[in-house]
């Protein structure tokens, strides 16, 4: 995979790229990820990118032209153009996923008050990272590519990937290691009984549990498998009889 990003910043980009599991990558040659300044492509004798709003107001806007000069000179046949902006799809494992499938990315990080409308017409996909604002697009830019790179066949244990929150729309069941006991809190003993089997349904409820007690929403049009249906039901009963303590305390637990 091809990875090239447009930024104004580029030290931005190039220190959390080199570093970890994204500068192995990068070493393996497992993903091929070059930083360009935009100012390359800027106008005139001092390279300018920016210029007053239209209509007035606050703040400076990016101009279309050094973007789509840049756009021009970096699109092939296979790539997938992306501009990161707070109005974009929000960014998920699922369009992670399918990113990681893509042979060249091209990802263009705005600063200011965002670039001019007429890019929008320009690029094959607009992202956001979630609903808050942030100074550029360099630090959503960073947050697509790590996790993009990171579903690259050979980059990371295939396994972590696979059994990840998200992976399979859940949360991820909770993880354990030394000591068995930390500050009173135990292992949960399943996790050093040996028993596979044992085990793995032990994560199936944990991560079930988890996901309906934290985010209800991922398991809306996620239809349970059989297994985990039963299990759904299971927490369900247990939820409504502990609904019923709280409502009908007994008479001898009132103060
Ligand atoms: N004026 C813009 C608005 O109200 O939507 C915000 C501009 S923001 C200060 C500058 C740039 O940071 C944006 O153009 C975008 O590239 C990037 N950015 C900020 N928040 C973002 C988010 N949540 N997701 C993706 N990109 C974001």
């Amino acid at each position: 995979m091809r990875i090239d990003l447009l930024t104004l910043f580029p030290a931005m980009l190039e220190g959390p790229l080199g570093e970890s599991i994204p500068g192995r990558i990068r070493e393996q040659g497992l993903a091929e990820i070059r930083v360009h300044d935009l100012r390359e492509w800027g106008l005139g004798r001092h390279r300018s990118v920016d210029d007053a709003p239209y209509g007035g107001g606050a703040g400076m806007v990016m101009r279309p032209e050094p973007v789509a000069a840049a756009l021009d000179a970096l699109r092939g046949p296979g790539s997938t153009a992306i501009l990161l902006d707070p109005a974009g799809e929000v960014f998920r494992q699922a369009r992670a996923v399918e990113l990681a499938q893509r042979e060249h990315l091209i990802l263009v990080c705005p600063r200011y008050e965002g670039v001019d409308d007429r890019i929008r017409g320009l690029v094959d996909l607009e992202l956001s990272i979630g609903d808050y604002v942030l100074t550029g697009g360099e630090l959503p830019a960073l947050v697509v590519v790590d996790a993009v790179i990171r579903l690259l066949p050979g980059a990371i244990d295939a396994a972590s990937t696979a059994e990840e929150s998200f992976a399979d729309g859940l949360l991820e069941y909770p993880q354990y290691t030394r000591p068995a006991e930390f500050r009173g809190e135990a292992v949960p003993g399943v996790l050093v009984s040996g028993h596979h089997e044992a085990v793995r349904r032990w994560r199936l409820e944990a991560s079930l549990r988890r996901t309906l007690e934290r985010r209800p929403d991922l398991l809306t049009g996620r239809p349970p498998n059989p297994e985990e249906r039963r299990i759904l039901d299971a927490l369900e009963t247990e939820r409504d009889a502990e609904g019923q303590a709280e409502r009908d305390p007994e008479p001898g637990g009132r103060t």
